[in-house]
C-alpha cells in the first residue's frame, strides 16, 4: 500500500466538489474549514462546517454513490487527500463488528440524504425555508455540527442554582444547569439545545461532559461551603440526565469513576430524571438507578406531577427527591386546584418518606405557603438565579439563611448570565 500523503491546498471560496459529481476520494482538513452546503435556486443552504480533524466527502466512496451536497473552503485550507483504495483497504482489514456498524451509519445516511433530497423536489426552493419540516430538518443538522463543535472547543459551561430548606433558607445544595456559550449567539439555554442533543444522540457526550465538570468544581465549591461558618451542613449536587444516559450499560460506571477520582461521596451526588426519561426503556433504567442507588448516589423525579401520573414508579423505583413542577407553584396563588395538587404531592411524598423540592419559586408569598405546607426543600429565582461557578463560590461562602441580607449575588444575577 502507497502511504505517502496527498496534499491539496485551497483558497478561501473554492469549490472543492458539487452535489452530484462522482466522488472517488475523501478529504481530511488538516487548516482552515471547509463549508458544506447544498446550491439551491433560493440560495446555499448551509449543513455544516468541518475543520482540522474532521473528513469531507467519505460518505460518496463509502457508499459508491454520487457526492450529496457540495463543498467549498470557507477560509484558505490545507486538505490531504483519502483515496477510495486507502479506505476500500481499511474497511476490508476491519474488524467485521466495524465494517457492520460502518455499513449501517451508511445505510441511515442514505435514508437521511433521501428524505432531504425528497422534500427539497417537493417543494419549490422559494417556499423551502418557510416550510416547516425541511427547515427543521436542515436546522437540526446544523445545530447537530454546531454542538459537535461546541463539545471539541469548550463552548459548554454550568451555572449552579441554589436549593435550600424551608423555612430556614439555609443551604442544601445547587442544581447543576448546563449553558452554551455560542460565538454568535451568546448564552443557549439548554431547551434549545437538549432535545437536538438527545435526537441525535450528542446527549451522551453532554452528560459526560457535565459529570466530568462536576467531578472538577464539586470539591471548589464544598471547600467554599466549609469557610462559612454558620452553614455546616453538607451540601448536595444534583445534575440532569435523561433517558438515553440510564440505558446506557456503561453510565453507572462513568458516574462511578467520576466519583472515585473526584473525591465527592456518592450521596452528596443527585441525579434527576423526568418522569418521561424513565420512560423510554423503563427496565434499563431502574438497573441503572439501582446500580447508583445502591452506591449512595440521589435519585430525584423532576418537573413531578407533568407526567404519565403513574405513581406506581414511585414505590418500585430508588427515589429519595421529588421536585414539584414550578408550572404548580407559579399558579398556586392564583388557582386552588394547583394547590390541592401540591398538598396531595406533599401528603403523598410523606407517606412515602421522600423528600421535596418546590421549584420556581419567586415570590415571598409561595415561599410561606410552601413552607406552612411542610415542604422541605425550595429551589427558585427568589433564593437564586443559575450563577456561573465564580460567583457561586462566592455566594455559598457567604450564604446567609432566613432573615440575613447577603445572597446579594443570587438576587441580582440574571438567569442566564451574569448581573
Ligand atoms: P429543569 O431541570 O426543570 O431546571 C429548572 C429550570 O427552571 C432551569 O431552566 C432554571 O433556570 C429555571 N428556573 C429555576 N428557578 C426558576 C424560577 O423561579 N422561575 C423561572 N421562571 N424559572 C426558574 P434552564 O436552566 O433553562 O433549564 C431548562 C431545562 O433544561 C431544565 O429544566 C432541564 O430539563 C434541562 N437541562 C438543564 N441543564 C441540563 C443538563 O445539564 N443536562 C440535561 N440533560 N438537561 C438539562
Ligand atoms: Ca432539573
Ligand atoms: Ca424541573
Amino acid at each position: 500500500m502507497n502511504t505517502t500523503l496527498d496534499w491539496i491546498n485551497l483558497s478561501a471560496g473554492t469549490l472543492l466538489f458539487a452535489e452530484g459529481d462522482a466522488g472517488s476520494c475523501a478529504y481530511l482538513v488538516s487548516r482552515g474549514q471547509i463549508q458544506i452546503f447544498l446550491a439551491r435556486d433560493a440560495g446555499d443552504v448551509v449543513l455544516g462546517l468541518a475543520g482540522p480533524g474532521e473528513i469531507v466527502g467519505e460518505m460518496a466512496i463509502l457508499a459508491d454513490c454520487r457526492r450529496s451536497a457540495s463543498a467549498r473552503a470557507a477560509e484558505d485550507c490545507e486538505l490531504i487527500l483519502i483515496k477510495s483504495e486507502q479506505i476500500a483497504y481499511r474497511i476490508a482489514d476491519a474488524d467485521p463488528i466495524l465494517q457492520m456498524l460502518l455499513k449501517i451509519v451508511i445505510a441511515r445516511h442514505r435514508e437521511t440524504l433521501g428524505r432531504l433530497n425528497d422534500r427539497a423536489e417537493q417543494m419549490n426552493p422559494a417556499h423551502a425555508l418557510a416550510a416547516g419540516g425541511f427547515e427543521a430538518e436542515l436546522g437540526m443538522l446544523t445545530l447537530e455540527s454546531e454542538l459537535r463543535h461546541a463539545l471539541q472547543n469548550d463552548e459548554f459551561e454550568l451555572f449552579f442554582q441554589p436549593i435550600v430548606r424551608l423555612p430556614s433558607r439555609r443551604l442544601a445544595g445547587f442544581e447543576a444547569l448546563l449553558r452554551w456559550r455560542h460565538r454568535t449567539r451568546g448564552l443557549v439555554p439548554p431547551g434549545e439545545f437538549i432535545p437536538v442533543a438527545e435526537a441525535c444522540g450528542l446527549i451522551v457526550e453532554i452528560t459526560n461532559w457535565c459529570l466530568a465538570r462536576i467531578g472538577a468544581v464539586f470539591p471548589a465549591i464544598m471547600t467554599a461551603a466549609l469557610q462559612n461558618i454558620s452553614e455546616v451542613d453538607p451540601l448536595s449536587l444534583s445534575v440532569n440526565v435523561t433517558g438515553y444516559d440510564l440505558s446506557r450499560p456503561s453510565f453507572a460506571g462513568t458516574v462511578t469513576a467520576m466519583l472515585q477520582a473526584s473525591g465527592i461521596d456518592p450521596a452528596s451526588l443527585k441525579l434527576e430524571v423526568t418522569e418521561s426519561s424513565l420512560m423510554k426503556e423503563p427496565a434499563r433504567a431502574v438497573a441503572t438507578l439501582d446500580t447508583l442507588r445502591g452506591l449512595g448516589v440521589g435519585v430525584a423525579i423532576d418537573d413531578f406531577g407533568t407526567g404519565y401520573s403513574s405513581l406506581s414508579y414511585l414505590t418500585s423505583l430508588p427515589i429519595t427527591t421529588i421536585k414539584i413542577d414550578q408550572t404548580f407553584v407559579r399558579s398556586m396563588t392564583q388557582q386552588k386546584a394547583s394547590r390541592k395538587i401540591i398538598q396531595m404531592i406533599l401528603r403523598l411524598a410523606e407517606e412515602l418518606e421522600i423528600p421535596v423540592v418546590a421549584e420556581g419559586i419567586e415570590r415571598a408569598e409561595e415561599e410561606q405557603i410552601l413552607a406552612d405546607l411542610g415542604c422541605a426543600f425550595g429551589q427558585g429565582y427568589h433564593f437564586g438565579k443559575p450563577l456561573p461557578l465564580d460567583l457561586t463560590l462566592a455566594l455559598t461562602r457567604q450564604w446567609r439563611a432566613s432573615g440575613q441580607k447577603s445572597n446579594r449575588h443570587a438576587m441580582a444575577a440574571s438567569p442566564m448570565g451574569r448581573p
